[in-house]
């Protein structure tokens, strides 16, 4: 199973458009890892996991081929997680690509209802189709793969989802965006046996951990997945989807996590399990 991080950012990236804060000057400084695009994960080359503003530069930055995505994940209606425009040019006669080349959007009904307006005419038209996606339910991707919805902290305007990812032999936990999830989540959570999660740390040096979370947060997760046995020393646990916001530099959150153990994301990370 291979998982690459398209984008380590929050809503803005890293460096911010309009911002002079230290995370935005040393990421113009320095570029590497402290550039972050918004969000997203390429699952294998087939299954995205998030669709934002970044798409296009994630597929110059590492000669991406989207023609194979047959399946999109999408956790939350947010403008960083989905970005509709990037499914606009696949009508007949605009894009060729192989057959058959079936596109199927997965997500909550606020994400169903964007896809509607922004595709008045039909989905069908552009080789795309939306399938609704609830609170635990798995859904099957493939012979080998499937994935499950969890229910995020992310602010009651809607429904949001993180998914473990299951192959034949691996889980992994995509987690953001959230923040510290609720009994039942952790009941679900605590059943799996992750060999990786990605856990959400947009909030860096700041007190919250309501709809994002901070190091201390991330740490916590961590201590508690290892507690109830949802992962071992060996387990990967990673931090994204920062903020500048939170005032940490891609060093200096590597001074903050590596002694947990736990790793920084970045832009073109690749987790193989
Ligand atoms: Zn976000
Ligand atoms: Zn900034
Ligand atoms: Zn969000």
């Amino acid at each position: 199973m291979k998982l690459k991080i398209l984008g380590s950012g929050a809503a803005q990236g890293i460096p911010a458009l309009f911002c002079c804060c230290q995370v935005c000057q040393t990421a113009r400084e320095k570029g590497g890892h402290d550039i972050r695009r918004r969000a997203a994960y390429l699952w294998d080359d087939d299954i995205m996991i998030d669709l934002g503003p970044d798409f296009f530069s994630a597929q110059i930055a590492w000669n991406l081929d989207y023609s194979k995505l047959r399946h999109v994940l999408i956790t939350h209606s947010h403008a960083d997680h989905l970005y509709p425009m990037n499914l606009y040019f696949r009508p007949p006669g605009v894009d060729t690509r192989p057959e058959p080349s079936w596109l199927t959007v997965h997500g909550n009904s606020i994400v169903g209802q964007m896809l509607n307006e922004a595709f008045p005419e039909s989905l069908e038209e552009c080789s795309l189709d939306f399938s609704e996606v609830k609170v635990g339910q798995t859904i099957k991707l493939d012979e080998q793969r499937s994935a499950t919805a969890i229910r995020a902290q992310h602010g009651p305007e809607e429904v949001c989802l993180n998914y473990i990812l299951q192959s034949s032999d691996h889980h992994v936990l995509v987690g953001n965006d959230t923040g510290w999830w609720d009994e039942e989540t952790w009941q679900v959570l605590e059943q799996h046996r992750f060999d990786a999660a990605i856990v959400d740390c947009t909030a860096g040096t700041l007190d919250y951990r309501k709809y994002h979370m901070n190091v201390e947060a991330v740490i916590d997760v961590r201590t508690r997945l290892l507690k109830c046995g949802a992962i071992d020393e060996a387990s990967r646990i990673i931090a994204n989807h920062f903020s500048h916001t939170g005032d940490l530099n891609h060093s200096q959150l590597v001074d903050k996590l590596a002694p947990a153990p736990i790793e920084v994301g970045y832009d073109g990370m690749e987790i193989e399990l």
